[in-house]
């Protein structure tokens, strides 16, 4: 986005775009139909996810995107990958910047030890790697996986899911990419028969330990899950005190129900058993054939940067909100501009920008944009989601700083 629309401000920019991944939007890459824009979630309560409008990553008026009922992350992935060839953006893969150091005039940006020089850093990594310590592992437990590569591994490899099937699985964590693992683990996704990633046939686990999640019911769920996704209409259901929810077979919804234990506590460990691992949280202990690990990730990068001192960058931005029309049977449109809004980070004195996800959102994003743990804006139809990192917050921004500051990046 930040290039695309860098580019239309000024063609002459030279932009190199550094990617530690061997893939294009590798975030959209990995999570395949997980991420998925104008779900039929977001029909129901009326939100529409029209996040830029004549950009790429919007839905309801570019022709690639409107023919898919519900784009996903995979079609956005293609899409990118297409824009960026045509666009004929410079790309160095494989390349995981470490560190960013004045040089001369500008920075040197370095990855073990190789270097590129730039006279303007915009950094957009995102939120960073897997968090260390959430919980203590034995060197040889090898079960482990992310919840990341978990949703990738259930797209990516037809026998993954063969895999799970009658195990034990322990997923930590009760925060977004738990929801979607959950959603991925047992047939949830809502509604199943329409996202390409239901199977037809669960391949059910033995068994589901939910560790670290509280909530007994859809208001719990609500206001624990701070940060949810309007689109985890699946596993919203799981909280749902009812009949089998829409679409999905209720025999296989009542199978699913049954698997999941919920252990609120938080995971103090994981040993390497004889045939299995052993958990232990608050003092209880389970066995588990895999862990997948979903507590969240810190940008180490983007915290060492910080380290120094940085101010805000302001800018006007447009939220592209609105609503479905029964009567037209189509969603309108109703953007909300707001003036003044904090858009980026820069080093102070530096031409170092921090952009996106890359941010401490915490601090950009005002609580009244991103009502955390409320309803309200939901119910208000005014907001896709509460989340401050989803892309319907973090975009605007992006567009708004490409297009106001692209002319001063460089000096
Ligand atoms: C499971 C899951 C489901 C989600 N579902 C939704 C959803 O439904 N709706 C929504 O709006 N948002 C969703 N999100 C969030 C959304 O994916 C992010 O908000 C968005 O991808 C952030 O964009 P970004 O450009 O800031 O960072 P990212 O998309 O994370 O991109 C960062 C890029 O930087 C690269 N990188 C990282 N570190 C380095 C380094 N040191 N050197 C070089 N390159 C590096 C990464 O490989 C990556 O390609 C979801 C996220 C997850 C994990």
């Amino acid at each position: 986005m930040f290039l695309y629309t860098a580019k239309q401000q000024n063609p002459a920019i030279k932009a190199l775009i550094v990617e530690k991944s061997p893939d294009v939007c590798s975030t959209f890459a990995r999570l395949g139909d997980s991420l998925v824009l104008n779900s039929p979630t977001f029909t129901k309560v009326g939100l529409n996810a029209n996040l830029a409008q004549g950009h790429f990553i919007q839905v309801s008026d570019f022709d690639e995107l409107a023919e898919r009922q519900y784009p996903t992350a995979k079609h956005l992935h293609e899409l990118a990958t297409m824009i960026l060839f045509h666009a004929d953006a410079d790309i160095v893969f494989n390349f995981s910047v470490d560190g960013v150091q004045r040089a001369g005039y500008g920075y040197a940006v370095s990855s073990k030890g190789r270097t590129l020089t730039a006279q303007a850093v915009v950094l957009t990594n995102g939120m960073g790697e897997q968090r260390d310590n959430a919980f203590r592992v034995d060197q040889r437990s090898n079960q482990i996986i992310d919840g990341d590569e978990f949703i990738a591994a259930c797209y990516g490899e037809s026998e993954f899911r063969d895999l799970i099937r009658g195990k034990r699985i322990a997923v930590i964590g009760a925060g977004d990419t738990a929801n979607c693992v959950m959603e991925h683990l047992l047939p949830l996704t809502y509604p199943n028969h329409r996202y390409p990633s239901f199977q037809k046939g669960p391949f059910l686990p033995s068994r589901v330990y939910w560790i670290g999640q509280g909530a007994e019911n859809i208001q719990d769920f609500y206001f624990a899950n701070k940060q949810r996704y309007g689109h985890s209409g699946g596993i919203i259901e799981f909280f749902w005190d009812g009949e089998a929810p829409f679409d999905l077979p209720a025999d296989d919804w009542e199978q699913a129900r049954a698997l999941i234990e919920r252990i609120p506590a938080r995971l103090d460990s994981v040993t390497h058993g004889t045939m299995s691992l052993e958990l232990v949280a608050d003092g209880e202990r389970f066995e588990a054939d895999l862990v997948v690990n979903c507590t969240g990730r810190s940008n180490d990068l983007s915290a060492k940067l910080r380290a120094e001192e940085y101010e805000f960058v302001l800018g006007d931005i447009v939220f592209q909100g609105g609503k479905w029309d029964d009567w037209e049977d189509r969603f309108v449109l109703s953007p909300r501009p707001v003036e003044r809004q904090r858009i980026a980070c820069k080093l102070v004195n530096e031409r170092i920008f921090l952009l996106g996800c890359a941010c401490p959102l915490d601090e950009l994003i005002d609580n009244n944009e991103a009502l955390d743990g409320s309803l309200r804006y939901q119910e208000e139809k005014t907001s896709l989601t509460n989340a401050k990192y989803s892309l319907e917050h973090t975009l605007p921004r992006t567009v708004a700083f490409a297009e106001q500051f692209i002319n001063n990046i460089g000096q």
